[in-house]
């Protein structure tokens, strides 16, 4: 039986976290978020976590063959036979591409930009806060989502965290590199039919609401089969 795939696509605040989890818990399959992967890699002081704490630091990207090779591994995992949501992968059209030669014909695959403006994100990155317990990674935001308890997560109790590159400067650097290499991965879905686009901007419950309403729709399963296809192929027309 083919996997629901859900990629979601949106600049740095959009609300790909916050929404996956959502989708999670109602589709009753994994998030796969490399930005909570690489964070796990730099805790645990790994090869990989070595090579991407300097460049996550700074807000550029990691290198390509350390995030395929992590999320590869991670969709080989029992949990995802049934499918997953990629929340922060594929970030640039060569991910996308090896991504795809994973794909098999009978995969259902979405990809669902959240769009947002950099203006509006910026006041909701500045305001985020995370639980680092890895098994949690609730995101809470001071403006919008204040956890009951100031400072401490609502599931776990751990104190809460703002995240290092979450700073102006940082993210402004997000912002250049998302606009330089993950605008062109639009592109590239849109070319392959399999691109919809949500707007991010109202409360999180109504994204959600907007997100499971296309993700539901009968028009978008009927054209799945031939586009993923395509992609396997390489196919951009
Ligand atoms: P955001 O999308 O809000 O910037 P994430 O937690 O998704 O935050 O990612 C944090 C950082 O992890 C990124 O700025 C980047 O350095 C790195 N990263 C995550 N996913 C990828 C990816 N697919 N390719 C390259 N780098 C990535």
């Amino acid at each position: 039986m083919g996997r629901n795939v859900l990629i979601l696509l949106g600049y740095p605040g959009a609300g790909k976290g916050t929404q996956a989890k959502e989708v999670m818990r109602r589709l009753c399959i994994p998030q796969i978020s490399t930005g909570d992967m690489l964070r796990e890699e730099i805790k645990r002081k790994s090869a990989y976590g070595k090579a991407a704490q300097e460049l996550m630091a700074a807000g550029r990207f990691v290198d390509d063959e350390i995030v395929d090779a992590i999320v590869a591994g991670r969709i080989r995992r029992d949990d995802c036979r049934k499918g997953f949501i990629l929340d922060g992968y594929p970030r640039t059209v060569a991910q996308a591409e090896t991504f795809s030669r994973g794909m098999r014909t009978d995969d259902r695959l979405w990809v669902i930009e959240i769009s947002a403006d950099p203006e509006h994100v910026m006041s909701r990155l500045l305001g985020r806060l995370m639980c680092p317990n890895s098994d949690c990674t609730q995101i809470y935001n001071v403006h919008s989502r204040a956890p009951k308890v100031e400072g401490f997560c609502d599931k776990c109790g751990s104190a809460l965290v703002h995240r290092p590159d979450d700073v102006m400067e940082k993210i402004q650097e997000r912002f250049v590199h998302y606009r330089a290499k993950t605008d062109p991965l639009v592109e590239y879905y849109k070319n392959t039919g399999r691109f919809r686009q949500i707007d991010g901007r109202p409360a999180a419950a109504e994204v959600t609401r907007q997100l499971m309403a296309l993700i539901d729709s009968e028009d978008l399963e009927g054209d799945m089969a031939q586009p993923v296809a395509k992609l396997r192929k390489g196919y951009i027309a």
